[in-house]
């Protein structure tokens, strides 16, 4: 079956969908996006979502072209279409097609799109975790909105891969602020820390759920700056994110976190995500 995209207020097959290349997505990166889970067929955490989405377009001038309920409405019937049960939900709003011009377009009207794919579950690396590469965070002062400029992210990847890690750790100047793609999170004695939901990274739906299931497991979590050094010196070490969930990081620029192994409060937690996703564990 074609995978059926919703584009500029439209459900089309994948072959019909035609983006001009005057879309300012395209040529200035002008736009934010969204990524969500599908658990059971069902989208995983839409308010949270919304909420992000609605201020990464507040921060970059841009009026979205529909309400929460309307959104979720399309959302869950792009689901339903592709008869998607376990995947991701991409869904990006641009400021529209115009002659290519840094002003905004008077009249241009905002460009949606989405689609939704079928993806499993990370379960061989939230097993065994990954090993990380740390780098500088070179991008912008605006991390917390989720923009469609992604290059700084991109290389940060690529780089990781180029090195045999599966991810790369950024940091600005001493401080630890998130991953290429995903949020940070240590445990020193038995407690959580992890970065403050500023401007310097993204608000992860996942950090914030998982912020909340380390809350109600009675696992003390505080959310303040930490350098490289106490990642280095942490018991343990994990990513949060959309696709990867709660992925445990078990090195850092060749360095063994704790004790080289996915450590108790990690596992603790990837177990209260499993049962809020509806799963035994
Ligand atoms: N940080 C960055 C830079 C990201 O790109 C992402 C997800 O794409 C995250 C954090 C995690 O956010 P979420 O949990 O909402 O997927």
């Amino acid at each position: 079956m074609s995978p059926i995209y919703w584009y500029d207020n439209q459900f089309l097959p994948a072959e019909a969908v035609r983006v001009s290349p005057q879309d300012r997505g395209y040529y200035f990166g002008d736009g934010v996006y969204e990524v969500y889970r599908v658990y059971g067929g069902r989208l995983f955490e839409t308010g949270l979502h919304y909420e992000r989405l609605a201020r990464s377009a507040a921060g970059v001038k841009l009026a979205l072209p529909f309400g929460e309920a309307e959104l979720e409405g399309v959302l869950t019937e792009l689901v339903l279409r592709n008869e998607v049960r376990e995947g991701t939900v991409y869904l990006q709003i641009t400021r529209g097609v115009a002659p290519r011009n840094h002003l905004f377009p008077a009249d241009a009207q905002p460009m949606a799109m989405a689609y939704c794919n079928e993806v499993a579950r990370p379960v061989t690396t939230m097993e065994a975790g990954i090993k990380t590469i740390t780098l500088e965070d070179t991008r912008w002062l605006h991390c917390d909105y989720k923009t469609l400029n992604l290059l700084a992210n991109v290389l940060a990847k690529q780089e990781a891969a180029e090195r045999g890690a599966g991810d790369a750790i950024l940091r600005r100047g001493d401080i630890v602020t998130e991953s290429s793609a995903s949020n940070v999170m240590i445990v020193k004695d038995g407690r959580i820390l992890t970065h403050p939901a500023n401007n310097l990274i993204l608000h992860g739906v996942t950090r914030a759920v998982s912020l909340r299931l380390a809350r109600a497991e009675d696992i003390r979590a505080e959310e303040r700056p930490f350098t490289v050094d106490e990642l280095l010196a942490a018991d343990e070490a994990f990513v949060t994110g959309t696709t990867v969930e709660v992925t445990p990081i078990v090195s850092v620029d060749g360095r063994p976190i704790g004790s080289g192994e996915p450590g108790p409060v990690t596992r603790r937690l990837q177990r209260a995500f499993a049962r809020a996703i509806g799963l035994e564990s």
